[in-house]
């Protein structure tokens, strides 16, 4: 998480745990004090890697009584990141599963690569124009997938537009110049009978 990010996570957290202000408040008094800033810093360089959610997630539970006693305010860090690292490692599969010699995934849509392959704007405003596609022009869009392996390429790209089902198709596997992916385009579109495509895609931002 971000600094501002902490800033949000540790006031959420002492509201819960009032002993940290009182750490904090101690922490000021005598001559070799350590100040409040230098402890919040120490939690930042402890906690940075932890997604704000997951950090809310682990003050919830340790608040609710779900991981023990969560103990002196001091170790709080501590089990903030244990709890962090776990639920990390719950989103990740373990290792590929195969079924009859074909991996298994999480999102058929895009295999749990995160990215989809999609036709862009151009192709779909001159197929809907046309009906046709110029050959050797059209190029894919990539759009971060809606599943979480998605999330993890929309939180690092977060200028690219989400795959919407709505506002664009997936490319299938026999790619952008095959005539069977565009009947499919046609025919997605067809299904869709928009009716004035430009302010459609003017409410997305201009891109499918
Ligand atoms: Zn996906």
């Amino acid at each position: 998480m971000s600094t501002k990010e902490f800033e949000e996570w540790f006031r959420y957290h002492r509201i819960r745990f009032t002993a940290v202000d009182t750490m904090l408040n101690k922490a000021a008094d005598g001559p070799d004090a350590v100040s409040a800033k230098e402890i919040k810093l120490a939690w930042f360089s402890a906690l940075k890697s932890c997604t704000l959610d997951d950090a809310k997630a682990a003050t919830d539970a340790m608040h609710a009584g779900l991981e023990g006693d969560p103990g002196w305010p001091d170790r709080h860090p501590a089990k903030v990141a244990e709890f962090c690292r776990r639920k990390a490692a719950s989103r990740r599969p373990a290792t590929s599963v195969y079924h009859g010699g074909h991996q298994a995934f999480c999102c058929l849509l895009c295999e749990d690569y995160g990215w989809v392959y999609c036709w862009p704007q151009e192709a779909i405003a001159e197929m809907h124009n046309t009906g046709a596609l110029s050959t050797g022009k059209a190029s894919h869009t990539v759009r971060p997938c809606s599943c979480e392996a998605g999330d993890m390429r929309a939180k690092c790209f977060p200028n690219v537009r989400r795959y919407s089902p709505y506002w664009t198709l997936p490319i299938g596997v026999c790619g952008i110049d095959d005539p069977r992916e565009q009947e499919k385009l046609r025919e997605w579109l067809q299904a869709r009978k928009p009716k004035n495509y430009e302010d459609a895609f003017a409410d997305y931002g201009g891109s499918p």
